[in-house]
This record gives C-alpha cells, sequence and structure tokens, in this order.
C-alpha cells in the first residue's frame, strides 16, 4: 500500500520479569524521513530495537515493516531492514572489505555483486580508500561508517540505528549524522535512529520522545518545543519528563 508507513509500533508492551521496560508503545515512521528517537538512559530505546529486529518477541502489541508484520512475516519484514546495534560488532582482525564480505555473504549476496555493493555502500560513507584497511586501525567514527556501511550492503529501505554517535567526538558525530541526512535525501532511505543526545535532534523530520517506557511527544523538534513553550528542546525535553504523565513505567501499576 502506497500510504503504509516505513515503520509501525503499535501498543507494544514489554516487561523483564516485573520490570516493565515498554508501556503501551505506538508510533509510526513515515517513509523516507529521518526519525529520532529521544530518550534517556534506560528509556526502553534498545528494548524497543531488541523487539524490531526479532531480538526477543513483544509480550503485547504489534510491529510492523512496510506492512509486513515482524510476527507473522519475520523474513519480509527483516529483509527491510539495515540494523547498527549498540554495541561494536566489527571483526577488528578482518580489513573493512572482509567484514563487508562476510555480511554480503549472510544475505546470500555473493561473487561480483557482493563486491559492487561494497564498493557503492563504503563510497557513500566516504570509505572508498579504506577497504583493505585493517577494522582495528579505523577511528571509532570510521568504525560506525562501516558499521552503517555493512546494514545496507543488502539494500534495505530502513536504516535502524541504535545510539550510532554514542562515544564519538563532536566532528565524527557530525559526519555520521550528515551521511545520514544525505541517505535519506538521495536515495529515498527511511532512518530511525535511538540517541539521548538532546542537540542531534533537531536535524530529525520527527521526533519521538521515550521516557521511562512511554512516548511522551512526537512530531516535528519546533512542534515539540512549541507545544511546551518552550525555548529549545532541551527546554522542551525537561518539561516532558517533569510532567505528572511522565511517571516511572518500572515498577507495574
Ligand atoms: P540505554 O541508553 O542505557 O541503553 P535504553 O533507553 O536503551 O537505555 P533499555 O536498555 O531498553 O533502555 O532499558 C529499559 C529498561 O529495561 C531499563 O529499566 C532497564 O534497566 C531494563 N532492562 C533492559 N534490559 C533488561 C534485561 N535484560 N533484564 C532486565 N531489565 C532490563
Amino acid at each position: 500500500m502506497a500510504c503504509e508507513p516505513a515503520l509501525s509500533i503499535e501498543h507494544v508492551t514489554h516487561a523483564y520479569g516485573e520490570r516493565i521496560a515498554l508501556d503501551n508503545v505506538s508510533f509510526t515512521v513515515a517513509r523516507g524521513t529521518c526519525t529520532a528517537l529521544l530518550g534517556l538512559n534506560g528509556a526502553g530505546k534498545t528494548t524497543l530495537f531488541s523487539l524490531v529486529t526479532r531480538l526477543f518477541a513483544a509480550g503485547r502489541g504489534r510491529i510492523s515493516v512496510l506492512g509486513f508484520d515482524i510476527n507473522r512475516d519475520p523474513g519480509e519484514a527483516l529483509r527491510r531492514l539495515g540494523v547498527v546495534f549498540q554495541a561494536r560488532t566489527l571483526d577488528l582482525d578482518l580489513s573493512v572489505a572482509q567484514n563487508l564480505r562476510y555480511h554480503a555473504a549472510l544475505h546470500g549476496l555473493g561473487g561480483y555483486e557482493a563486491k559492487a555493493r561494497a564498493a557503492e555502500v563504503l563510497s557513500r560513507m566516504d570509505l572508498a580508500g579504506r577497504a583493505g584497511e585493517k577494522a582495528r586501525n579505523l577511528s571509532g567514527g570510521q568504525m560506525r561508517r562501516v558499521e552503517i556501511a555493512r546494514a545496507l550492503l543488502h539494500a534495505p529501505p530502513i536504516l535502524v540505528l541504535d545510539e550510532p554517535t554514542v562515544g564519538l567526538d563532536i566532528n565524527a558525530r557530525a559526519a555520521i549524522l550528515r551521511h545520514l541526512r544525505e541517505l535519506v535525501a538521495q536515495t529515498g532511505l527511511t532512518v530511525l535512529w535511538a540517541t539521548h543526545l538532546l542537540d542531534e535532534v533537531e536535524l530529525a523530520d520527527e521526533i519521538v520522545v521515550l521516557h521511562k517506557g512511554r512516548i511522551l511527544a512526537t512530531g516535528s523538534a519546533q512542534g515539540v518545543i512549541a507545544a511546551q513553550e518552550a525555548k529549545d528542546i532541551a527546554e522542551a525535553f525537561t518539561a516532558l519528563i517533569a510532567e505528572p504523565s511522565a511517571t516511572s513505567a518500572e515498577s507495574p501499576p
């Protein structure tokens, strides 16, 4: 369906034992947009990514990727996702090209096609000259860009990233965000990235504010700021998490 969102999260609830990590979370990500999932440590961002990428199944609710239900049609749904996890996952003893080739094989890409795709995605990430380099010789920002390139190898229409800029310096962070914005503008990719860094989210088309397992606001940065009658996103975020509705979801009701 043409109007189907890229990603749809409907009434998703997830608990670890007694601890409710996500409490009736619903939002959509429109196709071809760059959306930031903003939340402090413990907000539930990684839990949501784990559910979207089907590392584990949601206790309640429905997640669909371009209309494919993640539980009923996992193959179709997951094929449409590129994923960059929070923890670094490159094999440091392999070259950049070898890291990509290994991953390409997992997606059934081989030979000429794998080589061509690897060259294309590395070039998109400004890493064309680094293919033969051992991963351990790259900077933190370059490693992250290799992980993004790797996630794009199978040409997914949607890229999800869990805190891709954590631990990077200001230039490396800016480079990652610029690349993501360019991918969205030039290729129509849909991006959902999790962050706790307030200064990043003004670059997003849409912001989803997640706090203690609950969605507190969605909309453009300007919209979220205006709704809180705040002067900037930091002030709006502080006001949102101070509201009585932002009660803890860490203990069951
Ligand atoms: P961070 O930025 O610190 O990773 P986050 O926004 O990704 O935070 P989650 O890691 O999803 O948040 O955690 C949400 C809540 O679920 C927190 O209260 C956390 O302590 C709890 N939690 C996460 N993983 C587990 C687990 N495996 N077992 C028990 N509780 C967990």
